[in-house]
């Protein structure tokens, strides 16, 4: 797949919405601010849409995303990508990895995970689930219908080194993590033949030439994991900026997991200057045209100047 032409600038950005629902007011947010720093940058926006969870898809809503956005006057300057048609370039990634010997096939059932960890007393979990061990690691079986791992290591020359990815980031700043030991060897393909996000996202961003990842902070703690595997693949890292998330009433990231009311777009004007605030940009504009110039000028005098 050949780069999408980018325009003066050089620029390409994009908003990858997983079609898990419709649009919400967070993820209007991250939408927003994607689509302001390409405007912004004179740049090329795109829409990619992130149906390879197929059992967390609903039907219709990658449509019902698309006409959401549209109504907000946010147009992708290329028809949207969809990831579940990128099968054959997810693989031919994974070969070049399992080639390289960075991938591993596991056979790891969760149980086994937390016995194999309780049994090596390390307490270190991740989203409530035990950091990888390492038990397939060196077995190296490429036993048909198993997970496919990512070796978390600086180099293969030094496999028990840490992976210490320093990172920058345009809002948060100079950013840090250990994914050795705060990550451990991760997911690429599961069990089930889905392939995971990483590396979807990987092999996305650098086929659609993205030169800029502006998305919602939440995304933040996955980049180490997407830098580390441009660097292996020998892709170009983009610049991020990770944006401020809207939280719920109870303090909890709004999301489509739990139940954020669907983006009500009948005054898309209202939506947008809302958004606009959780991005720390106050409108006061009464049309839709306006308010989307006047946040392009307000975001460059904040992030550009
Ligand atoms: N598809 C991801 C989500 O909806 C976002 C991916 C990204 O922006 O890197 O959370």
């Amino acid at each position: 797949m050949s780069s999408l032409a980018s325009g003066h600038s050089g620029y390409v950005g994009r908003f990858a919405p997983s079609p898990t629902g419709p649009l919400h007011e967070g993820s209007l947010v991250a939408a927003l601010a994607s689509w302001l720093d390409a405007r912004a940058h004179g740049g090329t926006w795109l829409v990619r849409i992130e149906d390879v969870d197929t059992p967390r898809c609903r039907p219709g809503a990658a449509a019902k995303i698309l006409s959401q956005l549209a109504a907000c006057g946010l147009h992708p300057d290329a028809p949207a990508l969809y990831q579940s048609s990128r099968g054959p370039a997810y693989q031919t990634a994974l070969d070049t990895l399992l080639a390289r010997g960075w991938a591993f096939a596991c056979s790891c059932t969760r149980r086994q995970i937390e016995l194999a960890g309780a049994a090596a007393g390390t307490q270190r979990t991740r989203h409530a689930e035990r950091i990888y061990p390492g038990t397939c690691r060196d077995a190296r079986r490429a036993t048909p219908g198993c997970a496919i791992r990512m070796i978390a290591a600086p180099s293969l020359r030094r496999p028990l080194e840490v992976l210490d990815v320093r990172w920058y980031d345009r809002r948060l700043g100079e950013q840090r993590q250990d994914v050795t030991h705060e990550v451990g060897d991760f997911i690429l393909r599961r069990a089930d033949g889905l392939w995971a996000y990483q590396l979807a996202v990987v092999v996305d961003d650098a086929a659609q030439g993205v030169t800029h990842i502006v998305r919602g902070a939440d995304l933040a703690d996955n980049t180490p994991r997407q830098i580390h595997l441009q660097q292996v693949l020998g892709l170009a890292t983009p610049r991020y900026l990770h944006a401020p998330l809207r939280l719920g009433a109870d303090g909890e990231k709004l999301s489509k997991r739990n139940e954020a009311r669907a983006l009500d777009v009948s005054d898309p004007t209202l939506a947008l200057r809302n958004a606009a605030a959780q991005l720390g940009l106050t409108l006061a504009t009464a049309n839709l045209a306006d308010t989307l110039a006047q946040a392009v000028a307000r975001w460059r005098a904040q992030w550009m100047a």
